[in-house]
């Protein structure tokens, strides 16, 4: 069945591969961004598509929304280099953006999910990561605009279920990776390959011995777009990420090993807050949503690494 889709955050690295995987399953797809951290070179192979709209503007701005049958809220810039300069717009596009989407999917009795992510666990006592992990944020750190801002978009639309019980589902993204990241984007995975291409030291914070575990974004999307798919889930509230738990350093020697780079390794200090260990549990995900992650890192990194020699 083809819906109407709204897609905030679309011009970036996953709502982009979102709407094109959408529009690709006959669907019409509206995106909104402001352009912050997104790219009109990522909708390229899909801008002139026939049922693909934009619409320029910062989801927390009022303004007529249009009416659509599910919403997927993925507008917020994600990396912790953002963390600093944007701390007031990251916090507000995860709490008044989701309250403004909350609304919008009550009136037109659309069903949405809000794209929350692992970083709820803040540096977490519990490990790997289940749903019912409460976590341990430091709200008043460099990290807390967007942990505690998507801790309580996630409370705003259990809110909104309860009160007005509007159809709000609620996905954990764990570190995900691909085509499409910016260069300078600050996260681990681009960083690493933008270093590598070019030739420069591989910046590791801290002693490298931190863990993510690395998911693939063509694996993301399928567990998104399963996630809006489902009728009358059990829960709410799904992590979406790869078990594949590696350290930081090793993260290094496969990106050093794979680009046949003649960089070095340099050491930088760890940032404040810097979660320690981080990895899944998809137990849940696994059994309700019948989905779990087909990409190896290697080949997930290959992709990502041609696509970063075209683009750096
Ligand atoms: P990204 O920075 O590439 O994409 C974010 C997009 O949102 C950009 O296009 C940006 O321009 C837009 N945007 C930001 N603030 C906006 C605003 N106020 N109004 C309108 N548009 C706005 O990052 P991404 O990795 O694609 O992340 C997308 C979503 O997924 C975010 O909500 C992020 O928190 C979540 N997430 C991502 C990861 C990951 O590993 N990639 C992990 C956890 C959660
Ligand atoms: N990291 C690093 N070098 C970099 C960028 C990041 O060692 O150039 C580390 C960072 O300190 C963290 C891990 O890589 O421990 C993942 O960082 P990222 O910003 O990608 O995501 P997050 O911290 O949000 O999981």
């Amino acid at each position: 069945m083809s819906n109407r889709i709204l897609v905030t955050g679309g011009a970036g690295f996953l709502g982009s591969h979102l709407c094109e995987y959408l529009l690709a399953e006959g669907n019409e797809v509206i995106c909104l961004d402001n352009f912050g951290s997104g790219h009109r070179d990522n909708m390229a192979q899909f801008a002139d598509h026939p049922s693909f709209t934009i619409s320029d503007r910062n989801v927390r701005i009022p303004g007529s929304l249009p009416s659509v049958d599910q919403i997927y809220h993925l507008a917020s810039r994600a990396s912790p280099a953002d963390f600093t300069d944007f701390p007031v717009n990251i916090a507000l596009a995860n709490t008044q953006g989701t309250r403004r989407l909350l609304d919008h999917a009550r009136a037109c009795d659309a069903r949405m999910v809000f794209a929350s992510t692992s970083e709820v666990y803040g540096d977490p006592k519990v490990h790997p990561q289940p749903e019912t992990y409460t976590g341990n944020v430091n709200i008043r750190g460099i990290r807390g605009c967007y942990d505690e801002s998507k801790r309580f978009g996630e409370t705003l639309t259990v809110a909104y279920k309860r009160k007005y019980n509007i159809d709000a589902r609620t996905i954990r993204i764990f570190n995900t990776y691909g085509p499409r990241m910016r260069p300078n984007d600050g996260r681990v995975v681009p960083t690493f390959v933008t270093q590598a291409l070019q030739g420069d030291d591989l910046t590791i914070y801290g002693d490298g011995e931190q863990t993510r575990s690395f998911c693939y974004v063509d694996d993301l999307v399928e567990g998104l777009t399963s996630l809006m798919r489902i009728n009358d889930p059990e829960h709410y509230v799904y992590n979406i990420g790869n078990e594949n738990e590696r350290t930081i350093k090793e993260l290094a020697h496969e990106v050093l090993d794979l680009t046949k780079t003649n960089s070095n390794i340099s050491y930088e200090p760890l940032p404040q807050d810097d979660p320690s260990q981080r990895r899944p549990d998809i137990t849940r995900a696994k059994t309700e949503l019948d989905w779990e992650p087909k990409v190896p890192l290697r080949d997930g990194l290959k992709q990502t690494i041609s696509y970063f020699e075209s683009v750096v």
